[in-house]
């Protein structure tokens, strides 16, 4: 594959211009880049349903757990409301580390206020939980009603069903239950170990245990260079919903009778 090249001309959705998306190895998931902001299609896929379902995501408070992309810094750039942590359990959690600017929170356990934010971010982290049903109880507490958790995650296991890799002990440290696998992490030289692979069935698992309604958009589009092995986008939505009260149930005459006023 000493060979391989892709290049394609197209509208980057992560730094919004024309730009030239070029790969020069088969694995499009990583390499297929923006010449502009170096977003890779994952990142293109989410902004592509982010400008989509909240075109205002520049006026939004929003969380990103475990940043990193160029579609992260597109985020802290253009939008005030942006904020960002890491799992950094060497500070008190809840306190910004001095010079790398992140807020140490746990995923699981976090210090933020209930409904704190109308968007929470995560763009592969969610692989990468020992505890995903605390993680996104906790994502869906500190948003407010109306509030959306937009989510890239390797979806590998497709149609089948989700497996766990890895587990906690009581005393804190790991059981593999599978050959360990370890993403690239900016904050760890020795990587991410990867805790479940995910089936499609996470939507309905996070829905069963945050509350929130969860949707999988599958997006593939040469010209916003969105192509490539699992780029899902997941959106949960917090219960906000319209006001569509005001009907009384006609309770004195029956139903078949007013039909037959309409119809008869
Ligand atoms: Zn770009």
């Amino acid at each position: 594959m000493a060979d391989f090249r892709l290049q394609v001309d197209g509208f980057c959705p992560v730094c919004e211009q024309q730009a030239s998306f070029l790969a020069t190895d088969p694995w499009l998931r990583d390499h297929f880049l923006c010449q502009s902001c170096n977003a890779q299609p994952r990142e293109r896929a989410l902004f592509s349903v982010l400008a989509q379902l909240r075109p205002d995501w520049r006026g939004l408070a929003i969380h990103e757990s475990s940043p990193g992309t160029a579609a992260s810094r597109r985020l802290a750039d253009q939008a005030p409301g942006y904020r960002f942590s890491q799992y950094d359990p060497s500070i008190p959690w809840g306190s910004v580390h001095p010079t790398g600017g992140w807020r140490a929170e746990d995923l699981e356990a976090q210090t933020f206020a209930d409904e704190s934010f109308d968007l929470v971010v995560t763009q592969d982290v969610m692989e990468h939980v020992f505890a995903p049903d605390l993680a996104v109880a906790e994502i869906a507490r500190t948003l407010k009603p109306g509030g959306m958790h937009i989510c890239t995650v390797p979806i590998v296991n497709k149609e089948k069903p989700s497996v766990r890799r890895a587990a906690r002990n009581a005393d804190g440290s790991v059981r593999h239950l599978l050959e360990p696998v370890y993403h690239g992490n900016p904050m760890d030289p020795n990587g991410s170990l990867v805790t479940i692979d995910w089936g499609y069935d996470i939507a309905a698992y996070w829905d069963a245990a945050s509350g929130m309604s969860t949707t999988i958009w599958t997006i593939e589009d040469l010209g916003r260079g969105i192509q490539a092995e699992y780029i899902e986008v997941l959106v949960s939505r917090k219960a906000g919903l319209p006001d569509l009260s005001g009907d009384v149930r006609p309770t004195a005459a029956p139903r078949r009778s007013l039909l037959g006023k309409l119809f008869g």
